[in-house]
Parts: C-alpha cells; structure tokens; sequence
C-alpha cells in the first residue's frame, strides 16, 4: 500500500475553482506519475493540501508545515500537482525546502500529463488576470456601473 499525499496550488484552487479532476482522476486510473507504482500496490490517497499562497513575502519556508500536515500520517510519497510543478515559479524552492526538513520523503513532481503545455500556460495567464472579459470589481459598484443579476437573467 502506497500512502500518498498531494501538495497542490492554492491560486488554482482559490481562484479558479480547480476540483482537481485531473489529478485525482489519473490517480483512480493509475495513469501519469501514478503509473510509477508497482501494479500490485494499492495507492491510498491519505490527504491533498495546498501551498498557502505565493510566498513572495514571507519566502518558501512556509511550506513545511504545509507538508508536516500530511507527514502526520506518515505518507509515503507526496506528489506535487502537475500546476505547481510545471507552472510554479517558487517550485524549486519548496522542493529544496522540503527535501531539507523530509530528506526520507519521496518527492513526485506532477500528476498528470498536459496535453498541451503552452495552451494550459496561456490559459492559466487568462483565469489569473481576467483580461479578455472582466470581471466586476468594487471599483464598479463605486462608479456605479455594476451589472447585478436578477431572477430575470435565468429565464432568457
Ligand atoms: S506559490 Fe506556486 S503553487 Fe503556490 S499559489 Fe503561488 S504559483 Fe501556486
């Protein structure tokens, strides 16, 4: 049995709503960085966490207690999600932060393969900055041009 914990994004969890479907549906199939397991090892997903938010202030240090929370339940592997390994510009950081204060851990970068790298790039650009279609924000409300929906909305 392989306990397996899974470090993730918190900006694609928090603002983009990620269920990450990817992730956990390659784990059940036992297919991208899940396919490393021996065929016979059943994988027991133990808990997901995600980073905390960007460090930028307070630097990558953080990210042990992070960790500490699924080593708790002495897992075996813990897999960073393909968006923090592929997209993360402070994944080298936490990888060295981590294997510093868990040199035991085994440390998996990636979940699940991308299809189509730069198109998932651009498309993440696009949900962190919402600049082809904006969203409303207090400046709206102040300026008094808000758009607010109404039951109407739903019936056209
Ligand atoms: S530090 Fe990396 S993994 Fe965490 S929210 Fe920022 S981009 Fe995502």
């Amino acid at each position: 049995m392989a306990k397996i914990g899974i470090l993730g994004c918190e900006a694609t969890t928090r603002d983009m709503n990620c269920v990450m479907v990817g992730c956990l549906g390659n784990l059940r199939g036992r297919q991208g960085s899940f396919e490393e397991y021996e065929e016979a090892e059943p994988l027991d997903l133990i808990g997901i966490i995600h980073c905390g938010g960007c460090p930028t202030a307070v630097g990558s240090e953080r990210i042990w207690q992070k960790v500490q929370a699924l080593v708790d339940y002495s897992i075996d592997a813990l897999h960073f999600t393909s968006c923090l390994t592929h997209f993360c510009p402070f994944k080298d950081e936490f990888l060295e932060t981590i294997r510093k204060e868990y040199p035991e851990l085994k440390v998996v970068e990636g979940t699940h393969p991308f299809h189509d790298l730069e198109a998932t790039r651009a498309g993440l650009k696009e949900l962190a900055s919402q600049k082809a279609v904006t969203p409303q924000r207090m400046n709206d409300l102040v300026f008094k041009r808000i758009k607010i929906h109404t039951e109407d909305d739903e019936d056209s």
